[in-house]
């Protein structure tokens, strides 16, 4: 076999098929990660939900996968909370979470009942109250608080450090002040509270501080207020594999420290343990998605460095030049040849940041030949954009060796679709 076979396919008959660039997601592998939530978390631990971040890569068909395997979801925005509710996702299931809800947004959340809706500032409770008493509805909530911590990852994907655009900082004024007007509300009911403090963290260190800086606070509202914390989202953030130096660790490594640390805290203030609530998304899909390219222009700088040049880049995967995100890539019609030149992938945007991969080792290629760029599942159809009027690639979902096609790939038209 020459070339590359992934989740049971040969890629470069897919290639072949769907045309490039391609993006393709391994549903066995969604699966396991998803079973794994079910199996080590879940079933091992009592009182306690998982919901899917789907920001990390959303379509109709993953929200289907996710409601299968009895994972809840959480959204970010109207539009992903619309294609939950078009795939007929169970909105008791789903968490809003946002640092800026837009009223329509809201007024959609609550009018189709969301299980929850995390809120980041004080005020977005005014707005809240407001819309469930116009919808005479009944709303539940959690604060997202900002525990004030660094994170060890690229400044771009920390979040729960005090200066931070997400969630309540944890200053005595603003506490009390949100737990003051929380206390008030009528159709609005406080729940407990979520924090989530950043992305592709290789270690538990944070989530474990974070625990300490969560328990203190639910005792200081216990005794100052007297309000039961009933559910602790302690959100997501568990690192996959990337390249070399970066690795996923199972659920358990993150889940069970978690548990362990919520367990002795409680213990230790005499307080009842909440509902845990997990939230990964990089990790249940990063892994599961790979994307193809074909190689086109081929520009040797003598002596410097040699450009290999694909048929997507930024708009289709746009990390790297966001927060140079590391990936690694092969030529997937030549999986066995010797890897002879160290080449740099270039995009084909009108950018010269739009660069893929630096110092990428492959043997010797030419126009036609295909690269997959590996752990694209995560971040990449979700964050593509239509830059330099490009179209987006269709996604193919690889479900035990047979491939279908879940979106088309956007023709020049669709491009076209609102210009008036
Ligand atoms: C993005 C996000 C997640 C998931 O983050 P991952 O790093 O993909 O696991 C979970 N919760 C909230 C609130 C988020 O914004």
């Amino acid at each position: 076999m020459k070339n590359l076979m992934f989740a049971g396919c040969d890629i470069v008959k897919l290639a072949e098929k769907y045309k490039t660039p391609l993006y393709i997601m391994s549903e066995d592998y969604i699966v396991e990660r998803l079973r794994e939530i079910k199996n080590d978390f879940l079933n091992r631990h009592e009182k306690t939900r998982a919901v899917y971040a789907s920001k990390a890569f959303l379509t109709k068909e993953m929200a289907r996968i996710v409601h299968r395997e009895g994972i809840g979801m959480d959204v970010v925005s109207g539009g992903e909370l619309y294609t939950a509710m078009k795939a007929e996702f169970p909105m008791e299931d789903i968490i809003f979470h946002g640092n800026n809800k837009t009223i329509d947004e809201l007024e959609l959340a609550i009018e189709n009942n969301v299980g929850r809706i995390v809120v980041d500032h004080i005020e977005e409770m005014d707005l809240i109250e407001e819309i469930a008493k116009e919808k005479n509805k009944k709303v539940y909530i959690l604060f997202r608080i900002s525990p004030g911590l660094e994170s060890d990852t690229h400044k771009y994907i920390q979040t729960g450090q005090v200066d931070s655009k997400f969630g309540i900082p944890l200053t005595e004024k603003t506490i009390s002040s949100a737990m003051e007007k929380a206390l008030n509300l009528e159709f609005t009911e406080l729940l407990g509270f979520h924090f989530h403090i950043g992305s592709q963290l290789s270690d538990n260190e944070n989530h474990i501080k974070a625990i300490d800086i969560m328990t203190k606070l639910m005792k200081k509202v216990k005794d100052e207020y007297g309000f039961i914390t009933k559910e602790l989202n302690t959100g997501g953030g568990y690192g996959i594999h990337y390249s070399e130096d970066e690795h996923r660790k199972p659920l358990s490594y993150y889940t069970d420290s978690i548990m362990i640390e919520i367990e002795k805290q409680c213990k230790s203030y005499d307080l009842e343990r909440p509902l845990i609530i997990i939230e990964p998304g990089r990790w249940v899909v990063g892994e599961a998605g790979m994307t193809i390219y074909s190689i086109g222009a081929i520009k040797e700088i003598p002596g410097i460095r040699t450009y290999i040049s694909i048929d997507g880049g930024m708009p289709d995967n746009p990390r790297p030049s966001l927060y140079e995100a590391k990936y690694e890539g092969v030529i997937i019609n030549k999986i066995h040849e010797e890897p002879t030149e160290i080449v740099t992938i270039a995009g084909k945007c009108c950018e010269s940041g739009d660069i893929l991969i630096w110092d990428l080792k492959i043997p010797k290629v030419e126009r036609g030949d295909f690269l997959g760029v590996l752990s694209t599942g995560a971040y990449n159809y979700s964050m593509s954009s239509n830059y330099n009027r490009i179209p987006r690639p269709a996604v193919v979902m690889i479900t035990e060796g047979k491939d279908r096609l879940i979106v088309k790939r956007e023709t020049y038209d669709d491009i076209l679709r609102n210009d008036l």
